[in-house]
């Protein structure tokens, strides 16, 4: 269980864009994290994956637990040690490398050459054109492609905590439903994931817990199928009236 207890986040001396934010994320769960433009998403991410202690000046109090470790003040090698892997937003694959080398890279910190063979035949499975297009640069592939090969990636270290940010940005909707489906395979298959999204209609049908973030703290909380049924989420997120 991954819990967030009273979590403050400052950039420098500008306003804080968490504050005090709690949440619960079950081993076997799949927590949709919704919220507008600059609500705070990302920075929450950045603080699960260690990544944005990396960066100068930001100020982080409060506490991140993952089941009784205390893992705010770990770096992110440390968080990918414990299973904690982060798919960040605009993919950021490696363009020049091939499809293998890039997968490849996301298996160095595997056990042992059978671990790492395991891992990307369920890939594979996972994602049949990363097998295809096993030799062709990264760069070379279409929008949703690369998105898969970030998502595979991420996967060849086996994680046991996936966390999401916006996978569906600027895919076209039939490669988001594939891209949903796919989070469901991998959360059947036993891995906890935390979907960052603004596509509230494929991160709540996805998912079976759910926040909404409004500047930095969380203003609902739920079922994905209650706050799916919230007046507030379909106004401000479904397009309801
Ligand atoms: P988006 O969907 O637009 O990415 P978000 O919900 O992910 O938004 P964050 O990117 O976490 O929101 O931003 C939260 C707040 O923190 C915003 O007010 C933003 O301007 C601020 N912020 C984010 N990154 C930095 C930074 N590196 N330095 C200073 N302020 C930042």
């Amino acid at each position: 269980m991954l819990t967030v207890r009273n979590l403050r986040v400052r950039y420098g001396r500008s306003v804080a864009a968490l504050h005090g934010l709690d949440l619960d994320v079950p081993d076997d769960g799949v927590l949709a994290v919704l919220g507008s433009n600059g609500a705070g998403k990302s920075t929450l991410l950045r603080t699960l994956s260690g990544t944005l202690r990396m960066h100068r000046g930001e100020v982080v109090e409060g506490e991140v637990r993952y089941g009784d470790r205390r893992i705010d003040r770990l770096d992110p090698a440390a968080i990918v040690g414990l299973g904690i892997v982060g798919v960040p937003e605009g993919r950021q694959i490696f363009a020049r490398m091939s499809v293998d080398e890039n997968l490849r890279a996301g298996g160095i910190g595997a056990r042992s050459a059978a671990e790492r063979a395991e891992a990307k035949q369920r890939v594979h499975e996972l994602f049949p054109v990363l097998a295809e297009r096993a030799g062709q640069r990264a760069g070379l592939l279409s929008g949703g492609e690369q998105q898969m090969l970030a998502i595979g990636r991420a996967l060849m270290s086996s994680p046991r905590l996936l966390l999401l940010d916006e996978p569906s940005l600027g895919l076209a909707p039939k490669i988001v439903e594939r891209i949903a489906a796919t989070i469901r395979e991998i959360h059947a298959q036993g891995t906890a994931v935390v979907l960052v999204e603004q596509n509230a209609v494929m991160a709540l049908a996805v998912a079976d817990t759910a926040v909404v973030l409004e500047v930095g703290s969380v203003a609902l909380a739920g079922s994905a199928a209650e706050l799916a049924g919230s007046e507030e989420v379909q106004r401000l997120y479904l397009g309801g009236h």
